[in-house]
Parts: structure tokens; C-alpha cells; sequence
């Protein structure tokens, strides 16, 4: 006879570890017990040697969660337990080095074939999950994972409920989620009555899943509570529906992200690789943008080529996309405003006009979380925001924290993290901190998270900015793109000599100007800046970012100077007296630097270039003139594939030199040059926009090789990545200079990584 105490760390919680283990050692003739402390998993294992040997190896095998490692220690018995059978006991407490808290899991095969069965008790009951699915971390009050730290604990099992989770070999043994129609959560529907006076249908589900159906049908608005926060979704048939939401939400062009009943009915309207099925039948279900290959209204994705699709993730979606086919699913909010959890707040907006109605219920979200967004770019896959199904698991550095951190992350695309141990945890998506509803949701996730992981920072730091919010009560700060370039180093557990390409729309720089464009060189943990595109004077600082024509205007003041031109002729074109004498104005300002600022943006530079080629003159969301530049630049490179090869290299270059220990391209020029183009090429926009893509990519690569001769390993990271021409021309280039090649693929590329290597970056340095 032995006994064993072994403590399992991994994904262990809220997957159904315990139950299975408990089933194993029955298996195996195995007493003892299984509990939850803290994040991790105890168990105590006791029989005859060979039994507890078994035992020991299958449960590494096991296929529920995921083991990270096994501590395996002999205790005397008695001491371990006093039980002559195996049982689940009791969770307690504890604290360890690493916790895993469960991701919320979306509905699981087994489970959506229950959903549809008329012989089973969960027929259509929309909070139908198991041992495998259903949501987690977004209902999670306290650790260790259990009924009563939940917000299931609300709700008392009914006697069917209560055995089948004691019941052994039962799919929910121990799923803390159990609930059916008797004692689980159960439906709302509120609507307005002719007077304006809230109505509810309530515990009916039936009536509400049909009058769901039925307004989805007539073109109406509803809100319904998914597992992070509200969704507003209506049938992407409907122009009426669009129009309106659009202008609820203050959101004038960016595409509505479509909720598809299966991945055949995605595969009607768009391009589907098998990485991207992949991604999308993954448990996150998240968004992932595939190439559009035909449309609903055109209201829905605008002028893009491309289609935000995804899957139902949970039961009551799926549910209702099986009557209603394809949904406009985006999240029911005013823009720039949180995600919404709470009825109160939904009902205060239908009063102002949207919804028409709100399918709800009373199980209570904890952590508001977006649906996730992924890209496939070339080879890589590209988080555009990490949330739903992603947060909270942690990304795993190569070398441990030498103290407890808290990483501020930036103010736009707000995500903070926590650092412990070789974990770092980042939270989920805030939004812009701008909006103070942004900043009070944040407030208390830290709290939450901080009280979850049982964390209690020794070390802030955030970003440089002066002005930035999130950042002022750090005592450490790591520069913009240095956070950028780190988070890439931190993912890959990059080791020795890097060389990092930071390229996106803004970043306080360390000499005070906006940077965006930067090469540094990384040495035993420090960053040194070695090259970056021309810096230039651009009209009205951060807020000017949105108007390309002006920032076109301040580069063509910036050619003007150094005696060239950039498309004088088009100003006279389009100028009327208005026009004439606004840019009399922005000349004056430029002239004597009023309200301006140096900056060496990437994203500036695509404006330009964009507003140049009469792309796009503004951005009513963020990126939209890069975007529909690169789209355009798409159809260009056929024609440029047609030019002789000798000829199309040449067309259009930039210019790469050192000025004392800086290597700098010369945006000014390539955008001067590409107005000369613009005079010899008739209806050259598509062909144009390409080549200014191509040069970019091409002077990048350079700058790379100049400034990192001796440096075989280069990470790229910044929202201009997201760019699929850039980043695969630049990976390309690189890797056919013999370079070694990474991006962020655990987090996102944009400002919503950077928390991550600020935690990186600040590691190991004394901060006053
Ligand atoms: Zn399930
Ligand atoms: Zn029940």
C-alpha cells in the first residue's frame, strides 16, 4: 500500500477535472479525495503500489483541462485523508504561484445536441452546459472555482440537478453551471408599451424565443444578454435596422460584425481557409475578418472588402440564429461607450430609441468581455482584440518576475495586466479611457482581477505619455513602441540580440516628440532607438489624426521647404473661397507651430498617402483610410505584377540614409514622388496605392538590414502590422535577408499588447 499526495497545476478549474479524476480513481481502485485549493488542484491517492502507479499515469494523460505539472509526494494516510472511498471535498483556499482561472467555454457539441433533443429536459433551454462548457471567468465571484463562488450560486438546484452532479459518470458530475428549466436562470423579455411604460414577458421561454424571432423578422433591434454584455442584433437584411443603429451608435462606416448560424452559411457570403474555420469553430468563437464574397445591405460592411463572421457561442444564440439565419451581432452600446451588462442601463437606452427590445436574464455577469477579433495575415493569425473566451489566461514569460507587477497598458484600446511568478494576466478590452464609464469599468476590474489572482502588486508602470490617465499613478514608465517591440520579445520568449520594428499611429516619444515609425536595437534587457521614418510637423497634435487632408497639407508644407512639391495642382482643383481660406489659416498655424507637433507616425504617413490618391480624407473610425488605402493597394498589385519587372522596382522607392547615429527614411519625399506618379498615371489609384505599400515594405526591410546587421532576429509589432501587404512583404523581405521573424500572436499587435511588454520591459530594472 501507498499514498500520494499530488498537486496539479494547469487549466483545472471549471473543466471538470475534479469529476474525472474522481472517476479515474474509482477506475482505478484508488481512495482517497480530490479538492480545489486556491488555483490549483490537490488530490491524495491511496492504494496497492501498483494501483496508485496506474493511477499516477493516467492521470497525466488525462484529457480534461490542461496539466501544466504534477508534484508528487508520499504522506502518511491518515494524515492525508480518512476516507475509505475517493471523493470530491471541499474546496479551500490557498495561494500559489501560479493560478489558472477558467476562460468562459462556448457550447459544446454534446450539450447543442441535448439543446434539440425533444426527449431530453434541457429541449431548448437556452442556459443548457456541462462539465465542458458554459460560461466561467465573466460569472466568477471568488476563488477556488465552485457553485457558491459563481453566480450560479443564486440558484438552488432542483433534486434532477443535484443527481446528476453527484451522480458518478454523469456528464455534469460537479459542473458548477448545472441549471435546467425547473431551478436555472430563465429568460426576460422587455418591451415598450404604446405609453412608453416598460412591459416584461418573463419564465415563458417559448413566447419569448418566438417574439424574439418574430421582431428579429420584422426588422427590429434587440438587445440580448450574451456571456460578456449585450449584443444589439438585427437581420443584416434589413437597411432600416442598419441605418438606424448607426446612427444610435454614432458609428458612420466601420463594418457590423455578422453572427452565422454554421460555417456552410458563413462560406455562402464569405472565404473561409481552414485556418480560419479553425478559428472560428475555436472555443472563443470569436469574430475573425474574412474576405467578403458577397453581400447583405450595403449598409452592413460599407465599402470593405472584408466581413467580421462568427459563431454562436452559447445556447440562447444558438437557438434563436437556427430560426432567424445570419445576425448583425455587435455589442449594445452608444460608441466609444463599455460593453453593457446590466438591464437598468440597457432599458435607459431603449428609452432613448434603441433598442425595441431586450431579451435578458438573471444570471448575473461579473466581467463585462467583448467577443474576441483574430485576422489570419498571411502565415501568421493576428489578435485584434483579446477578450471573450481568451482573458484571463495568463501568457508565460521565459524567466520569472522578480516582483509582482501591475502594467497600465495605454489609454487607447485600454487593457492593463498583472504580472507574478513567469505569469502575466491581461485583462480584457476597455476601450478608449477617454470615456469615464471606460475608466470606472477598468477601476473595478483591476480590483477584481487583483482579488481573483490573489496579487497584490509591488510594481506599476505604464506609458510615457505625459497626458495619459491610465499611467498616472505608475511609478515606472516604459516607452510607447519599447512596450510594442517587448511584448513580441516577451511572447516568443525571445533570447540574445533583437531587433525590433515598432510601426502604428502614435506614441509619446522619449525626446518629446510622437513617435510611430521606430527601429531599436535590444541588448541584455535595454532598447536603443536606431532608425525611424522622417519626423514632420503636423497640424493639431493628436486630435488633427482623424483629417488626412490635413495632414497631407502639413507634409506638403514639409516638401515645400525642402523645395519639392507635393500636388499643388489638386489643392487649386477642389479649393473653393471656404476651402482657400481654411487652408490660409492651417498654413499661418503651420508656419508659426501653433498647436503642432514633430511626429514620425506611420499611420500619419498612410493618411497622406491616402488623402493623396483621393482614397479616403477622413477617418470616421480608427484606421479607415489605411484600410481602404490597403484595399485598393490589393487590387493594385495585379497591374503592378503586370509591369516589367526591371521597371515596377524603380517606380517608387524611399530614400534611406544616416544622419549621425540614426537611420531615416524619407516619408516626404515618397509622398512628394507619389504625386508625381499621380500626374503620369490615369486612373492609377489602385496601382499607386500598391506601390506606396510596396516601397514602405521595401524600405523597412533596408532600414532592417543597415541598422541590424549583426541582428538575426527582427519582431514587428504596432496596428500598422495588422496591414496584410506590410506585414507579409516586410516578413518576406526579411526572412529573404536571412532574418529570423516574429509578430505578436497571443496578443494583439495594437495598443491592446503593450501592457504585456510593459511588464517585460520594466523587469529586472530599478525604478526610483
Ligand atoms: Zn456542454
Ligand atoms: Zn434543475
Amino acid at each position: 500500500m501507498q499514498t500520494k499526495k499530488i498537486t496539479v497545476t494547469g487549466l483545472v478549474q471549471g473543466v471538470g477535472f475534479r469529476p474525472a479524476v474522481a472517476e479515474l480513481a474509482e477506475e482505478c481502485k484508488i481512495a482517497g479525495q480530490v479538492k480545489n485549493m486556491g488555483g490549483v488542484v490537490e488530490i491524495i491517492a491511496s492504494g496497492e503500489n501498483e494501483a496508485v502507479e496506474k493511477f499516477l499515469h493516467r492521470l497525466s494523460l488525462l484529457p480534461v483541462g490542461r496539466i501544466d505539472s504534477l508534484k508528487v509526494q508520499d504522506v502518511p494516510y491518515d494524515a492525508a485523508c480518512t476516507s475509505t472511498t475517493f471523493v470530491i471535498a471541499e474546496s479551500s483556499n490557498g495561494r500559489e504561484e501560479v493560478r489558472l482561472l477558467p476562460v468562459d467555454f462556448s457550447t459544446c457539441d454534446r450539450c447543442r445536441e441535448e439543446l434539440f433533443d425533444k426527449k431530453n429536459r434541457r429541449y431548448r433551454y437556452p442556459f443548457i452546459s456541462c462539465t465542458g462548457c458554459g460560461p466561467r471567468y465573466s460569472i466568477q465571484r471568488a476563488v477556488p472555482y465552485d457553485r457558491d463562488s459563481i453566480t450560479m450560486g443564486d440558484f438552488e438546484m432542483c433534486p434532477e440537478c443535484l443527481n446528476e452532479y453527484t451522480k458518478k459518470g454523469n456528464i455534469r458530475r460537479h459542473a458548477q453551471t448545472i441549471a435546467c428549466h425547473t431551478c436555472g436562470p430563465t429568460l426576460k423579455l422587455v418591451g415598450l408599451d404604446s405609453g412608453g411604460k416598460f412591459v416584461a414577458i418573463e419564465k415563458d421561454t417559448e413566447v419569448i424565443l418566438a417574439q424574439t424571432v418574430k421582431a428579429l423578422k420584422e426588422e427590429k433591434i434587440v438587445a440580448i444578454k450574451d456571456i460578456g454584455g449585450f449584443h444589439f442584433a438585427f437581420s443584416p437584411m434589413s437597411s432600416a435596422a442598419a441605418k438606424r443603429l448607426r446612427e444610435f451608435k454614432h458609428r458612420d462606416k466601420k463594418p457590423f460584425a455578422v453572427m452565422f448560424p454554421g460555417i456552410e452559411a458563413i462560406r455562402e457570403f464569405c472565404e473561409v481557409s481552414s485556418k480560419e474555420e479553425e478559428l472560428l469553430t475555436s472555443n472563443a468563437r470569436p469574430i475573425v475578418l474574412l474576405k467578403k464574397k458577397k453581400d447583405f445591405v450595403t449598409e452592413i460592411c460599407g465599402e470593405s472588402d472584408r466581413m467580421g463572421a462568427f459563431l454562436p457561442c452559447n445556447p440562447l444564440q444558438i437557438i434563436l440564429l437556427e430560426e432567424t439565419g445570419p445576425l448583425v451581432m455587435t455589442s449594445g452600446n452608444r460608441g466609444g461607450e463599455p460593453i453593457i451588462t446590466g438591464d437598468e442601463e440597457m432599458k435607459r437606452l431603449m428609452e432613448e430609441g434603441c433598442p425595441d427590445f431586450i431579451v435578458t436574464h438573471d444570471r448575473e455577469i461579473l466581467t463585462p468581455l467583448d467577443d474576441s477579433i483574430y485576422q489570419v495575415n498571411g502565415s501568421f493569425v493576428q489578435l485584434l482584440r483579446r477578450a471573450r473566451g481568451l482573458v484571463p489566461e495568463p501568457i508565460e514569460l521565459a524567466h520569472p518576475l522578480g516582483a509582482d507587477t501591475f502594467a497600465a497598458g495605454g489609454d487607447l484600446k485600454a487593457v492593463f495586466a498583472l504580472g507574478r511568478g513567469k505569469m502575466v494576466y491581461l485583462s480584457q478590452y476597455f476601450g478608449d479611457l477617454e470615456e469615464v464609464r471606460c475608466m470606472k469599468q477598468r477601476r473595478n476590474a483591476i480590483a477584481r482581477m487583483e482579488g481573483l489572482l490573489a496579487l497584490t502588486p509591488e510594481i506599476s508602470v505604464g506609458d510615457l505619455h505625459p497626458a495619459y490617465v491610465s499611467a498616472k499613478e505608475t511609478n515606472a514608465k516604459v516607452q510607447h513602441h519599447m512596450a510594442h517591440v517587448a511584448s513580441v520579445i516577451a511572447e516568443h520568449q525571445l533570447e540574445g540580440k533583437v531587433l525590433g520594428i515598432a510601426c502604428d499611429g502614435t506614441g509619446y516619444g522619449t525626446d518629446g516628440t510622437i513617435w510611430g515609425s521606430e527601429f531599436f536595437t535590444y541588448n541584455n534587457g535595454e532598447m536603443e532607438r536606431v532608425g525611424h521614418f522622417g519626423t514632420v510637423r503636423l497640424l493639431g497634435g493628436d486630435a488633427g489624426a482623424k483629417d488626412a487632408d490635413k495632414t497631407l497639407f502639413s507634409y506638403r508644407m514639409e516638401a515645400r521647404e525642402r523645395g519639392l512639391s507635393i500636388g499643388d495642382e489638386i489643392r487649386q482643383k477642389t479649393e473653393t473661397d471656404q476651402l482657400g481660406e481654411i487652408e490660409r489659416l492651417q498654413e499661418m498655424a503651420w508656419k508659426q507651430k501653433i498647436n503642432t507637433a514633430l511626429s514620425s507616425s506611420m499611420g500619419r504617413l498612410f493618411d497622406a498617402a491616402s488623402a493623396l490618391l483621393e482614397i479616403c480624407h477622413y477617418n470616421s473610425y480608427e484606421g479607415e483610410c489605411a484600410i481602404l488605402l490597403e484595399q485598393a493597394a490589393h487590387k493594385g498589385k495585379e497591374r503592378f505584377l503586370y509591369l516589367p519587372e526591371a521597371e515596377r522596382e524603380k517606380l517608387l522607392t524611399v530614400d534611406v540614409t544616416k544622419h549621425d547615429d540614426m537611420w531615416i527614411a524619407d516619408g516626404v519625399k515618397l509622398i512628394a514622388d507619389l504625386s508625381e506618379l499621380k500626374r503620369q498615371y490615369e486612373n492609377g489609384q489602385e496601382l499607386l496605392s500598391y506601390l506606396f505599400h510596396h516601397a514602405i515594405a521595401t524600405a523597412i526591410v533596408t532600414m532592417a538590414e543597415f541598422a541590424g546587421k549583426e541582428y538575426n532576429k527582427v519582431v514587428l509589432s504596432g496596428g500598422s502590422f495588422l496591414n496584410r501587404i506590410l506585414l507579409s512583404e516586410v516578413a518576406e523581405g526579411l526572412r529573404a535577408a536571412g532574418k529570423e521573424v516574429y509578430t505578436n500572436e497571443k496578443v494583439p499587435c495594437g495598443d491592446g499588447g503593450i501592457a504585456l511588454g510593459q511588464i517585460f520591459y520594466s523587469m529586472g530594472k530599478k525604478f526610483l
